[in-house]
């Protein structure tokens, strides 16, 4: 079969991809390196779409929670992975649980049915020099990932995150926090938490005993790059070692008591939309219950409500903020989109997302029109817009999609009611954006 745009990867995101961009009527070339002779460490199948771990597509509640909300938005979009999910949904409360190997055969039928797909088993190398969109995960094959960064320069692809939490801004208790550059040099750009002598000891001892995540048997020779070592591994090296590093309080008068705390967390914006702040230096492998606990000891984060917890993982991603334009094309090569979790979105839900949106802008692409994204207040344009330049590229970490992604909704809602005020303003830009699109659309 000719073709008109060549996917590569047939995970989430490009199996997404391959049949919204058939839907819409493109010849689509899905090449996917598994049952072609090559995998990757943590796939198991030959089928697209494989869950490689949990077989949750997390909370399904769109009233109150923005992935779930996400998922709503995808649904209205006529997703497959979201067909399948809920057709192999198993019970899961209020999460969207499936049976993993009935979904991803079912995705696999699916796709490989379509008149509009040729489902190619093998392995791409190279960067393609006609319309394509890149979709090959977290664990791209080592000679692409080679030519993407000799496309894109070394340093804006990474093969392991070094995650350090997010912290909604509107949580940190600033009763306790104050904000204040060391030395006061610049503005008073950081968000500072204060440590005492007993409190940093106590900390201390929190991190030392608190449960680690181990790493997978292919990720134990992980790296710690210069500036990224987990902050359990500094602990354990001694008690004055985050004091010196991370926890530094040298040049930051606590404006409440005129001198320096004894040791300080500090917290640097993190989106533009300064919803968002990340605790600077705190990347870590501590199981996340431990680090919502042991987190919430530092005085002005008691309440502190996170947006992302840290981690540690192999994970191939570009520096998205950066490479890519507003419609997921390479700046340097715009004929290749990128989606899924190499964009640095994470996880299963937002990468087949992220695949939704890269088809369908291809697809309008293909038909000589441009098509808006959509709005930042729906789940979908929020990621959109942190990965395409609302996130700090200095800083770029992988994301799960979350109201702090959006602008705050006018008005003061009650804490109880805030979640359904993003939502409810969501479901109608979405709506009306949905309707700008079916105009653009040929009937
Ligand atoms: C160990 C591990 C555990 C995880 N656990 C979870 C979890 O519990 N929940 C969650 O939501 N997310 C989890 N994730 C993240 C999750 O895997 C991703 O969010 C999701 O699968 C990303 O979708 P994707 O389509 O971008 O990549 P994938 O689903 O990984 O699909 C990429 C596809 O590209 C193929 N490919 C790679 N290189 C090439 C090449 N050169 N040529 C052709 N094909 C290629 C691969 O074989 C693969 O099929 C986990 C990731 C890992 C690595």
């Amino acid at each position: 079969m000719n073709f008109d745009i060549q996917i590569i990867g047939g995970g989430l995101a490009g199996s997404e991809a391959a049949w919204q961009l058939a839907e819409a009527g493109v010849r689509v070339r899905l090449s996917e390196m598994r049952g072609g002779g090559d995998t990757t460490p943590a796939h198991d199948t030959d089928r697209l779409a494989e869950m490689v771990c949990s077989n949750s597509f997390r909370s399904d509640d769109a009233e109150h929670n923005a992935v779930g909300l996400l998922h709503q938005e995808m649904r209205d979009l006529g997703s497959l992975i979201m067909r399948c999910a809920d057709q192999h949904r198993v019970p899961a409360g209020s999460a969207l649980a499936v049976d993993r190997e009935a979904f991803a055969a079912e995705v696999t039928l699916a796709v490989e049915r379509h008149p509009n797909i040729a489902v190619v088993r093998e392995r791409i190398d190279a960067l393609p020099d006609h319309p394509a969109i890149i979709a090959t995960g977290p664990l791209t094959g080592a000679g692409l990932a080679d030519a993407i960064a000799t496309e894109t320069g070394q340093d804006a692809l990474a093969f392991f995150d070094a995650i350090a939490p997010i912290v909604h801004r509107d949580s940190v208790d600033m009763d306790v926090a104050w904000m204040a550059a060391r030395w006061d040099k610049g503005g008073k750009d950081y968000i500072n938490c204060p440590l005492d002598k007993p409190q940093y000891e106590d900390f201390i001892a929190a991190l030392n005993a608190g449960e680690k995540m181990p790493f997978k048997d292919w990720e134990k020779d992980t790296p710690y790059f210069e500036g990224c070592m987990p902050i359990e591994v500094m602990a354990e090296r001694g008690p004055e070692t985050l004091r010196h590093g991370p926890m530094k309080p040298v040049g930051l008068d606590n404006p409440r008591t005129g001198r320096w705390p004894y040791a300080v967390v500090q917290l640097r914006q993190d989106n533009a939309l300064g919803t968002l702040w990340n605790m600077v230096g705190f990347q870590t492998k501590l199981k996340h219950g431990e680090q919502v606990r042991i987190f919430r000891s530092i005085p002005g984060l008691e309440n502190a409500e996170f947006a992302r917890l840290g981690g540690i993982h192999r994970n191939s991603f570009i520096n998205s903020p950066r490479l890519l334009d507003r419609e997921l094309r390479l700046k340097s090569s715009p004929n290749i989109r990128f989606a899924g979790q190499i964009t640095g979105c994470e996880g299963y839900v937002e990468s087949a997302s992220v695949g939704i949106l890269a088809a369908r802008f291809a697809a309008a692409e293909l038909r000589g029109e441009t098509m808006a994204p959509p709005p930042v207040e729906t789940a979908l344009g929020a990621l959109l817009a942190h990965i395409t330049g609302g996130a700090d590229a200095e800083t770029y970490q992988p994301m799960n999609v979350n109201f702090g992604l959006m602008p705050p909704p006018e008005g003061r809602a009650r804490k109880a009611d805030r979640k359904k005020a993003y939502t409810d303003r969501a479901r109608i830009a979405f709506a009306a954006w949905l309707d700008s699109q079916k105009v653009a659309e040929p009937a």
